[in-house]
């Protein structure tokens, strides 16, 4: 095992389709540089329309002519808690990928390949415990079966924030369903996605069940958009943006297949005088600073009740002065660089509006103190007073950035909450439990937690969004339901 300090090295990668290790059929590679300090981490394949079409086809072999999607569901779970164990003792190498692609501290890093493991573990169990519905009892002479199947081939299309977690959440359910994919990792950080792709032929995946396109930032839309409209693709599994999954769920409607989305958000983060303020104040830090903010559910919408308010954003703005910006490697560093240029241009602009919109209190502007100067790092950054019709508080910034709004009551709140075209989660923090279930009612969003932010440890509950954050369900029973077809069976008696 290497140490959270040790550097990796260049890794050249192939991608990895029907059982092979290939390169893109043109030859062609592209590079990922470190947000870090511009290095080069990684060269993989450069994949066209013409490998996504090789990687479709094995696929769609591989669910029309093996015995994989009819295989016993117990062989299924097998591979998840074998990929679940491999991971568990590969987990540093996996985190020196992701933590040098995305820049994110290694020591997180590690987190998300602990947390990856547990979803193989719990669609493993789910795998396990798949059943139908049986009719006997409606009428004499018939009786009726309600049959689960795999929805077929499946395309995954995944982003860069969290490159491991979220591919497993539509991996772990298509394997325990039965189901064969081809998937293309965002082009920032595709790594992980191939290191997964040779774990899962360890754990015993047959050939041509997982299969693996990267492609540069054109080519990538390209080749989702090929993946997206094939005709021999049945369902489309899609994370990353609102405006990306639009582009997605056009293009699927070429063969009515089905889609589930996973997009973006604005959710509000509700403080409610009462609250248990120094818990409150971590929820909030965490809420917003988790993953330089690129987090889709990150609580960029801070709504404090207001008599606490200028108590509650002294607290959070001292706290968020003590984060330390570095190398993802040092184990001391708690916020990593954003993700690309393009991505800490778009936060700066959002700054300068900000700055034009609202109060700042700490941070805004890119940080380029000593030792970050090659780095694409933002400053922890607080506004306050911000209107509920600024920029800032309607759209998504997807960095370190906070705006904070105040409220007078219940009423105002929910209607200030659920201004906004995402819906994807919010958290309140109060210690009336009749406050807290009002919110949670009131609120458009498909995850709510109370007294918490990003997590209660509940890994298991289904996770979307409402409204333009996102369609379907993964995680959860539910989560499991979109990779499946359902099927009835009537039979007469004679
Ligand atoms: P993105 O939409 O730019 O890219 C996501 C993936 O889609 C990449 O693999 C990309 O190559 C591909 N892609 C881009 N354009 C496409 C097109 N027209 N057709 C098909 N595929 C296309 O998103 P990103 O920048 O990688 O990720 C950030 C966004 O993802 C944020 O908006 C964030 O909120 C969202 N996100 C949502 C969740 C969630 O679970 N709801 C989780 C993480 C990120």
């Amino acid at each position: 095992m290497t140490s959270i300090a040790e550097r990796p090295g260049v890794t050249t990668y192939q991608q990895f389709i029907d059982g092979q290790w290939v390169d893109a059929l043109s030859g062609a590679t592209f590079t990922r540089t470190s947000p870090y300090d511009g290095s080069v981490v990684g060269v993989y394949p450069n994949s066209g329309i013409e490998d996504a079409e090789r990687a479709i086809r094995a696929a769609r072999r591989a669910f029309d002519e093996t015995s994989w999607p009819t295989s016993p569901a117990a062989d299924r779970a097998r591979i998840l808690r074998r990929a679940a164990d491999l991971l568990a003792e590969r987990a540093d190498a996996f985190a020196t990928c992701i933590a040098a692609e995305v820049g994110k501290p290694k020591t997180m890093a590690l987190g998300e390949v602990m947390a990856t493991a547990e979803v193989f573990q719990l669609f493993a169990a789910k795998a396990l415990n798949l059943k139908g519905e049986s009719f006997t009892q409606q009428i004499p002479d018939a009786v009726g079966i309600v049959a689960h199947e795999p929805v077929g081939v499946v395309g995954i299309i995944t982003p860069w924030n969290f490159p491991l977690l979220l591919i497993s959440w539509k991996i772990g359910p298509a394997i325990a369903a039965g189901c064969t994919m081809v998937a293309k990792p965002s082009h920032y950080t595709p790594g992980s996605t191939l290191m997964l792709a040779g774990l899962l032929a360890e754990a015993g995946l047959p050939d041509g069940v997982f299969n693996v396109v990267t492609s540069e930032t054109d080519n990538g839309a390209l080749v989702g958009q090929h993946i997206a409209a094939s005709e021999l693709v049945d369902k489309v599994a899609f994370t990353g943006s609102t405006a990306s999954g639009k582009a997605v769920m056009r293009a699927a409607a070429n063969n009515v297949k089905k889609v589930s989305l996973e997009l973006g958000g604005k959710s509000p983060n509700i403080v409610f005088p009462d609250a248990a303020l120094d818990a409150a104040v971590a929820g909030a830090f965490f809420g917003i600073y988790l993953n330089s903010g690129q987090v889709c559910q990150a609580g960029s919408r801070l709504l404090v009740a207001k008599p606490i308010k200028d108590e509650f954003v002294a607290k959070l703005t001292a706290l968020s002065q003590t984060l330390k910006l570095g190398d993802p490697f040092d184990p001391a560093t708690t916020m990593g660089p954003v993700i690309n240029e393009n991505q800490l241009a778009k936060i700066e602009s959002y700054l300068e509006r900000g700055r034009q919109e609202a109060k700042l209190l700490t941070g805004g502007s890119r940080a380029t103190d000593p030792g970050l100067e090659k780095g694409l790092f933002v400053k922890p950054t607080i506004f306050d007073e911000v209107p509920a019709q600024a920029t800032i508080a309607r759209e998504e910034i997807f960095g370190p950035v906070l705006s904070v709004l105040s409220f007078d009551n219940l009423d105002d709140v929910i209607r200030i909450a659920n201004d906004t075209m995402y819906g994807l989660a919010a958290a309140v923090w109060t210690k009336d439990i009749n406050v807290a279930l009002k919110v949670a009612k009131g609120l458009r969003a498909g995850t709510v937690w109370v007294n918490a932010y990003h997590s209660t440890g509940l890994y298991n509950m289904p996770y979307g969004g409402y409204k333009q954050s996102g369609l379907g369900r993964e995680l959860g029973d539910l989560g499991l339901e979109e990779y499946m077809e359902t099927k009835s069976i009537q039979i007469k008696l004679q």
